[in-house]
């Protein structure tokens, strides 16, 4: 009988504690996991951030990871971070940075290949996905809140960038852009009976402007009412353009 198997295969028990101090380093093969031994693995770096309202923590777990410890730490980092980051006015604006650098941490860590050679000991336990766990259906109120604050301040800028400026401009130059429904009541402009007058806006829509007779741009002659009424060519506007506001006028066609 040659000698047993079992002396050959088994290996000795002070191995594992040796392992990475007693192997040689920089030899030939895959580099194996830090923590469980197991290869390949790649270099990995999760980080964490704690808020803690005055004073905060930033985390970071580096080194060479294996798939499934490197998948089993990312998962714990980002579930810690996601109950922790937010306490302190810094921290809430670090934390989703933080969480999204992991997520670009995650797409390298999927990258790394499943383990082929076993280590000295399980690999980490990956556990639930984050969004599966209580802290990653928490972390969906503060993160939900977040998402609401950057909507409403994007939506705020894009009203102040188109109102702003149109604002500006009717302030600025009376003669544009301002139909009926802007003049609040008493805000009308006063067509005195015997000037001119144009309309910038179509029939039946008013935006009347007072405007010199000699003007190309004038379009009627403003009239009383006669007989309570104007002729079938003229066009009848409302008392609020005269000067009391209390008779209504005729716009008579200059031209045609
Ligand atoms: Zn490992």
């Amino acid at each position: 009988m040659p000698a047993p198997w079992p002396y050959q295969q088994l290996p000795t028990p002070g191995w594992p504690q040796q392992y990475g101090g007693g192997q040689p380093t920089g030899g030939p093969g895959p580099v194996a996991c830090q923590i469980c031994g197991a290869a390949p693995a790649a270099p990995v770096t999760i980080r964490g951030h704690q808020g803690m309202l005055v004073i905060m923590r930033f985390l970071k777990r580096e080194g060479m990871f294996c798939r499934t410890c490197a998948l089993a730490s990312f998962r714990d980092m980002q579930a810690d971070t996601m109950v922790l980051g937010w306490w302190g006015p810094l921290s809430l604006l670090i934390t989703p940075f933080t969480l999204l650098a992991n997520l670009g941490a995650l797409s390298g860590i999927r990258r790394i290949p499943e383990p082929v050679a076993p280590g000295f000991r399980p690999p980490l336990d990956p556990g639930k996905p984050v969004f599966k766990r209580p802290a990653g259906i928490l972390a969906l109120i503060p993160m939900g809140l977040l998402g609401l604050a950057v909507f409403a301040f994007t939506a705020l800028l894009a009203i102040g960038l188109v109102a702003g400026p149109s604002r500006e401009s009717g302030a600025s130059s009376d003669d544009s852009g301002r139909g009926l429904s802007d003049y609040p009541s008493g805000d009308y402009p006063t067509l005195t009976v015997g000037s001119c007058a144009r309309n910038d806006a179509t029939w039946p829509y008013e935006n009347l402007k007072p405007e010199p007779c000699d003007s190309p741009a004038a379009q009627y002659s403003v009239h009383l009412w006669t007989n309570d009424s104007c002729t079938s060519e003229d066009h009848s506007v409302g008392p609020s353009y005269s000067k009391d506001h209390d008779e209504p006028l005729c716009l008579r066609p200059l031209k045609g």
